[in-house]
């Protein structure tokens, strides 16, 4: 591709609407430009980094047995009325009429989709399992679109829908994918973790996110230094000592999470942001620390703790502090030995909430959440556990440490939450109907893209891997005036061409900083000038990513780049 034939806007200036590494590099770059708010266009540029992702994506799934399909965005709202979330889904989901005033959604997510397609298509186990997938725009009216394509509210995913009549072909299935999963991220060259994860409203079983470690994630996880051990903040609270029985004598799929619904109920009910709600809390219980962690941005600056048994108040400035009034050191403690009476009063940190009453009963940690009178029961859990950076990981291999992450992947076993509400049953050998068992599994393709962006870069722009960069050669003629060097460049352009190379060449008229500059900035994986001296046919080869260049004749530069 000649650069005067296509569209890569570069920009200078930083844009002062972008506040992380990869927004502002795809922007500089020429990858994307922004339409509206968590809308993008994909650049020339950004078209093909994308489809070389999206590629990836397909040969694992592929691989892993998945087959493509395309379902359509538009939806109408009888199927969402049918799985309930029509109604339970909130503001995220946008929702249209048509000049008929008939109601549909633009998909979220096509879990009702495809039910309804396979409820129509399928009747019998013979013809399962079945794993379709897609890569198509999703729609979500984020409340904080931000950080450009990590958070849109149009954007690619590439979501699959396992079929089963079986557990143990849905388990199966779940890890093959789980399997693809790791594949296509270490294939993006990503470094990331796979996380045991809460599954919320839903209801766990297996349920993993795929999380790219990075400073400016919005997610924290626990993981393990020295293993493959990693939890999200709800999951590692939860004591993993037991297992398959909580010591309460609940099976573990019951525990439900602490945070996730707890933080949201309150959020809808204060009309609150989610985002600015705590991060941790140090609750006191038998004059034990337990340390809630809870997902957000806020600190927990002061913890204001009441133990209704002894009457004892103790305001706590922070963590630390609180540790060394009750002398117990968080890590140290299993699970709580909880009774009923005891009150818990944090504030300050969640003045925007109200005051926070926690009550504790045998079962763990019971949360009661007031506002002038009116008593709001939010959630319950069982077996909480403290962790702090430094505790053995659960699985006795390393200690814990802490680091944000980006969820660019999520899979989960469904179960027969969609398949029983909407009536996609299926006959097993003997006759009865059954309803069809689901896994799901979820790739923000467009994030993916802005993770790598965020973690493939040096101050002077973007570095891609081989695999993803969008050419695979920046050829580049300095002076396109000299005729010498505009020959050669053309030249070099159609041997490297027809050597396979997907090659870009800079035949601007522009002056030579403004070509490496954008050249760096670009940051393709190798750099070829043609200067001053292809007069005696000699041209530089530089490699973006170490920096390192040397000159070679024209004539072996196919051998060099081998
Ligand atoms: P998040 O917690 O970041 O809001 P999610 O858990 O709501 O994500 P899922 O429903 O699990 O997202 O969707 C599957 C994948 O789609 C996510 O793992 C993520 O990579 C991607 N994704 C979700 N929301 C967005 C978004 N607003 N912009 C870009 N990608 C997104
Ligand atoms: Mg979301
Ligand atoms: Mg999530
Ligand atoms: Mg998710």
């Amino acid at each position: 591709m000649k650069q005067s034939q296509t569209l890569i806007p570069t920009l200078k200036e930083t844009p002062a609407e972008a506040d992380v590494k990869s927004h502002q590099l795809l922007l500089r770059a020429g990858y994307i430009r922004q339409n509206a708010s968590g809308i993008y266009s994909f650049l020339p540029l950004g078209k093909k980094v994308l489809q070389k992702v999206e590629n990836i994506i397909r040969e694992e799934m592929n691989a892993a047995g998945g087959v493509e399909m395309l379902m359509p965005a538009l939806q109408p709202a009888e199927l969402w009325e049918e799985s309930g979330r029509w109604f339970t889904y909130g503001p995220e989901l946008m929702r249209m009429r048509d000049r008929h005033e008939r109601e549909f959604a633009l998909g979220a997510t096509h879990e009702e989709m495809i039910t309804s397609l396979l409820r129509d298509e399928v009747k019998s186990y013979k013809r399962l399992p079945l794993t379709l997938y897609q890569i198509q725009t999703k729609y979500r009216d984020e409340k904080r679109p931000r950080f450009g394509l990590l958070r849109g509210r149009e954007f690619l995913m590439k979501d699959a829908y396992s079929f089963h009549a079986s557990q143990e072909s849905l388990d199966e299935a779940y890890d093959k994918l789980f399997e693809a999963y790791k594949n296509i991220f270490r294939r993006c060259g990503l470094n990331f973790r796979a996380v045991l994860a809460d599954s919320g409203a839903i209801g766990g079983k297996d349920n993993h996110e795929f999380m790219v470690l990075s400073e400016i994630g919005e997610d924290t996880i626990a993981y393990s230094d020295s293993s493959d051990y990693a939890a999200n903040l709800e999951m590692a609270a939860v004591n993993k000592q037991y297992d398959k029985q909580s010591p309460s004598g609940k099976e573990k799929e019951e525990v439900s999470t602490p945070d996730q619904k707890s933080i949201e109920a309150v959020a809808d009910f204060f009309g609150t942001d989610k985002e600015n709600t705590v991060k941790s809390m140090l609750f006191i219980v038998d004059e034990k620390p337990v340390l809630v962690l809870v997902r957000g941005d806020h600190e927990v600056n002061e913890v204001k703790v009441k133990n209704a048994v002894n009457g004892r108040v103790a305001e706590l400035a922070t963590e630390e502090q609180a540790i060394q009034y009750t002398g117990v050191k968080p890590g140290s403690i299993g699970p709580v030995g909880l009774s009923e009476d005891v009150t818990v009063i944090a504030d300050n940190a969640v003045e925007a909430m109200g005051d926070i009453v926690a009550g504790a009963n045998k079962e763990g940690i019971h949360f009661k959440y007031l506002q002038a009178g009116r008593d709001f029961e939010v959630s319950q859990y069982a077996d909480i556990r403290v962790v702090v950076e430094g505790d053995p990981s659960p699985d006795g291999v390393g200690t814990i440490k802490f680091a944000r992450g980006i969820e660019v992947g999520h899979v989960f076993k469904l179960g027969t939450v969609y398949s029983e509400p909407m009536n996609a049953t299926i006959l097993d050998e003997n006759g009865r109907s059954n309803p069809m068992i689901m896994g799901c599994y979820g790739i923000g393709v467009s994030r993916t893209l802005a993770a790598m962006a965020e973690q493939f870069n040096d101050e002077n722009g973007l570095i891609w891997p081989g695999n993803i960069a969008p050419y695979d050669v920046h050829l580049i003629a300095v002076n396109m005036k000299d005729e010498v060097q505009a020959q050669t460049a053309e030249e070099l352009y159609k041997l490297l061409t027809d050597y396979r190379y997907d090659v870009l060449l800079d035949d601007r008229k522009e002056r030579a900083g403004v070509k490496f500059a954008d050249s760096d900035l670009m940051g393709l994986p190798v750099r070829i000038t043609v200067g001053k001296r292809a007069s005696e046919g000699i041209v530089e080869i530089k490699i973006r990513s170490n920096g390192e260049s040397y000159e070679v004749q024209k004539e072996e530069l196919t051998d060099k780049l081998q």
